[in-house]
């Protein structure tokens, strides 16, 4: 997979064409932002600053791209494999919408398909897409569940999401280390049965 594909170098940088015209009118409101703290905007440090954050945003947020959506490949469920199928501990970063500072941390997927299967490495590419923008964890949560559910028409989805939010710890409302757990259920993820299923698969470590 190309750095490309996987999100990792932002449009901008990634043709040999002109630089995104983007960069620069938001590296403009960055240079504001850091004039208004009375920074010396000619220290070497800082004189690069404005677009380095410019081409940072544009990829962190690259998930609001036209064309951004995942190529998501599926297959006819021939064996009829009708357990779960969970991938677990995948990682991801992204942005509070309210903060525009980070929030991270791993989400566990799993459904139980109908006629459809998924890739299992697009589990990670559906997770990137909805983390690459300003983001709520509970409506990422949500959006990844509604995703699997509208693509695979499977028997049930459900979703967890463990993450770790800078704007809470860097500002010391809760102690540095709080995770914070949402979770969407679709389907016979509703039948408790299922859902411990799940949730004792995610927690064991020997697999
Ligand atoms: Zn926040």
């Amino acid at each position: 997979m190309s750095e490309r594909e996987r999100g990792l170098v932002s449009v901008v940088d990634a043709g040999a064409g002109s630089p995104d015209p983007r960069i620069e009118r938001i590296a403009r409101h960055v240079r504001g932002i850091l004039t208004e703290l009375g920074l010396d905007l000619a220290d070497p440090n800082l004189t690069e600053t404005d677009r380095r954050v410019a081409k940072l945003y544009l990829e962190m947020f690259h998930g609001l791209e036209e064309g951004a959506e995942p190529a998501i490949t599926t297959f006819p469920n021939e064996e009829r494999y009708s357990a779960m199928v969970i991938e677990k501990q995948i990682p991801f970063y992204s942005m509070c919408a309210h903060h525009l500072v980070p929030f991270y941390g791993h989400a566990h997927l799993a459904y139980i398909p109908n006629d459809t299967i998924l890739g299992l490495s697009k589990f990670s590419r559906i997770l990137e897409f909805y983390a690459k923008r300003p983001q709520l964890q509970e409506r990422l949560t949500e959006q990844v569940a509604n995703y699997l559910e509208n693509k695979l028409a499977p028997q049930g989805v459900m979703v967890v999401v463990e993450a770790r939010h800078l704007c809470v710890e860097m500002r010391g409302v809760k102690k540095s280390g709080a995770v914070t757990v949402t979770s969407a259920i679709r389907g016979i993820f509703h039948q408790k049965p299922v859902r411990e299923e799940f949730l004792d698969l995610v927690r064991r470590s020997d697999v």
